[in-house]
């Protein structure tokens, strides 16, 4: 086994390396190397990251470059090739190509001594929903449980919520304290979000049927009451699938809007029956018990207004019923309700259901054999 540098070492040698590539860059500077050139364009981090640009023959590949021939050989060839290339520097460009060489070195740095690098610093959806929008925005609520599915699930929702402006996350766990692995999961996306915890009661978790997410969906419902004037809330169970263009869909609901879900009961399919004039006249599901509004939870939307309106309305513990029960209790009449995707034409989302797994036996894995190994830090993952 190769003896391995503890991370204040590694980070120390870093640093030096950084600091050398500077002095380098700025020895040369002042020394007059550069030229200057008719094209700044011409010269960019992309000679350093080795995409060439249009016929600049800068072949050179940092990387064999620094294996072969060290550090300080490798940032002259780089500054050569800059000072061919010519221009006039500016400060904000030598930091840039310090800070490229430096990442380049880390990368090589890293190879060496064969870990994986990651970087803690992405957020993924940020280009997208740093931007100030005027649309309305969609409160998503998802309530969410431990389970072997939970994190491929929230990552399948948390992908498709990137492609989705305006949008709040609200993700409510079912359990006593909040999962580190989702907090983690949220920040990298950048979505805006909301991360609340709100725990099924006692007295229902031993019933053979359980009113699912039902307590969460109400604790995000709190959350909208004390935070939000406007804009619209949507009830994302987190194994649905989602097709983007439901959000346009929903975003301008007055009071209820309704669409079709698929993949829902024996039927596949719950909608409601829309007339030639546009006008919701009743619905189909393969189970209808009774219910007013035999809908499935993804297959409407209701705004943030007629839930500040109708200030004591949550969803039932009753299993099968928490829609019709809290459609019911918001008062609408079938006028009220604004059919959506193409008059109920499309089928926007999909009541999934992610295949449930068994958790996993870990006695294979935990033996002295995989100590010290990927396989001991994959257990995190496990479920
Ligand atoms: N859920 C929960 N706690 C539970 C069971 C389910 O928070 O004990 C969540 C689950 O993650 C999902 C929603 O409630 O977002 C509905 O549950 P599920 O998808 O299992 O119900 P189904 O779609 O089969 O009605
Ligand atoms: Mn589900």
């Amino acid at each position: 086994m190769v003896p391995r540098a503890p991370l204040s070492k590694m980070a120390a040698g870093l640093f030096f390396i950084c600091f050398l590539i500077y002095l380098v860059i700025i020895t040369r500077l002042e020394s007059g190397q550069f030229g200057t050139v008719s094209d700044p364009a011409s010269f960019s981090s992309r000679m350093l990251m080795n995409h060439p640009t249009s016929g600049s023959g800068d072949g050179i590949l940092l990387h064999d470059t620094i294996s072969n021939s060290g550090v300080i050989t490798a940032i002259d060839n780089m500054v050569n090739q800059i000072g061919t290339a010519g221009t006039e520097l500016t400060e904000t460009r030598v930091k840039d190509i310090s800070n490229e060489i430096a990442k380049q070195i880390a990368d090589y740095v890293v190879q060496k001594l064969g870990k994986t690098a990651t970087n803690s610093n992405v957020c993924y959806g940020c280009w997208k929903h740093g931007n100030n929008t005027d649309l309305p925005v969609i409160y998503l609520v998802t309530p969410t449980y431990r389970r072997p599915e939970q994190i491929p699930d929230l990552t399948r929702l948390a992908q498709t919520l990137l492609n989705v402006p305006a949008v709040h996350w609200i993700v409510v766990e079912d359990s006593s304290s909040l999962s580190t692995v989702i907090a983690s999961l949220l920040k990298r996306y950048g979505i805006p979000h909301t991360h609340l915890k709100a725990q099924m009661p006692e007295k229902y978790k031993k019933s053979k049927l359980k009113p699912r997410g039902v307590a969460n969906r109400n604790a995000a419902l709190d959350w909208v009451r004390s935070n939000c004037k406007s804009g619209v809330v949507y009830f994302a169970d987190d194994d649905n699938t989602y097709d983007i263009r439901l959000f346009e869909e929903m975003r301008y609901t007055k009071k209820v809007s309704m669409w079709p879900v698929g993949l829902v009961t024996k039927v596949g399919l719950s909608s409601p029956v829309v007339n030639n004039k546009g006008v919701v006249i009743d619905f189909f599901d393969g189970w209808m018990a009774n219910r007013k509004f035999p809908v499935d939870m993804a297959g409407f939307a209701v705004s943030v207004q007629l839930v500040l309106e109708k200030s004591d309305v949550y969803m039932p513990y009753v299993p099968g019923h928490e829609e019709d029960g809290f459609l019911k209790k918001l008062d609408i009449t079938p006028t009220d309700i604004e059919p959506k995707a193409d008059r109920c034409t499309q089928i926007l989302v999909w009541h999934t259901q992610t295949k449930s797994n068994s958790p996993a036996n870990r006695t294979t894995a935990a033996g002295k054999r995989y100590k010290g190994t990927n396989i001991d830090m994959l257990q995190e993952w496990i479920v």
